[in-house]
């Protein structure tokens, strides 16, 4: 385990500056806030990878979004996209809490780490092909130090799929050609890992219906399966609605 190495790194990213439009953006809405977060700090600066250096488990995102991760500076904590996430997390038994509301709150992640191809917020959800390619060094070195012992990884919706497919070949594992299409519950062996596809937690994903808690709470299921981790089996009677949920 290189708790340290991974550490180091995080630290890195939260210094990052290499993408000028997203500098200004992730700045610009952390001076400018919405008004239910006037009396917050934003952090307004790239959001780290969160969970333990000795992740057999790796999710993937998009970007953090501009009043969530942007604002409390952890991965998909205080927004509707993460109340989706970690809620199905804490159903498996992945999380030591169903609420992420900030990056002191307590939450911890079981053999799980969440990271995200982008870590700046963009401007409506949407970074470009440039600035995504602009950050796959960051990820590349995650996976790298994550290696040792990661098992499995879902990556949530096409984007992150598009973007993690050629980060896994960078970091040295072997990705099959033609690159494997992204579907919700592919599933993709890689050398000693497996891949999961998984529509994203966005509100326009789970206010439609198009993903379901029990479709989400199934992949992380089965991905905790797949990477040896404790979890739970049953699926539980949680609110299925899902509602009302932000874009991330
Ligand atoms: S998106 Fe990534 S590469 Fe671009 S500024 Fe943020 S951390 Fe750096």
């Amino acid at each position: 385990m290189d708790t340290s190495g991974l550490d180091a790194l995080d630290r890195r990213i939260a210094d990052c500056r290499a993408c000028p439009r997203l500098v200004a953006w992730r700045e610009e809405v952390a001076r400018t806030k919405r008004p239910s977060f006037a009396d917050w700090t934003y952090w307004g600066r790239p959001v780290p990878g969160f969970g333990p250096a000795d992740a057999r488990l790796l999710i993937i995102g998009l970007a953090p979004a501009a009043h969530g991760g942007n604002r409390t500076g952890r991965m998909f904590t205080g927004d509707r996209s993460g109340d989706v996430l970690y809620q199905a997390l804490y159903d498996v038994g992945l999380a030591s809490q169903p609420t992420s509301v900030s990056a002191d709150d307590g939450l911890r992640l079981h053999g799980v780490r969440v990271t995200s191809p982008v870590h700046c917020a963009p401007p409506a959800n949407k970074p470009t092909p440039g600035e995504r390619d602009t950050c796959r060094p960051w990820l590349v070195q995650e996976l790298r130090l994550l290696r040792p012992t990661l098992r499995a990884a879902v990556v949530l919706g096409a984007f992150g799929w598009q973007a993690a497919l050629p980060a896994f070949t960078e970091a040295g594992w072997t990705v099959p050609r033609p690159r494997p299409a992204f579907a919700h519950g592919t599933r993709v062996p890689l050398d000693g890992i497996d891949l999961f596809g998984c529509f994203h937690v966005s509100q326009r994903n789970t206010f439609t219906g198009r993903l379901t808690p029990e479709m989400l709470r199934t992949v992380l299921r089965t991905a905790a399966q797949a990477a040896g981790l404790p979890h739970e089996n049953e699926d539980v009677d949680t609110d299925e609605d899902g509602g009302g949920r932000e874009a991330n």
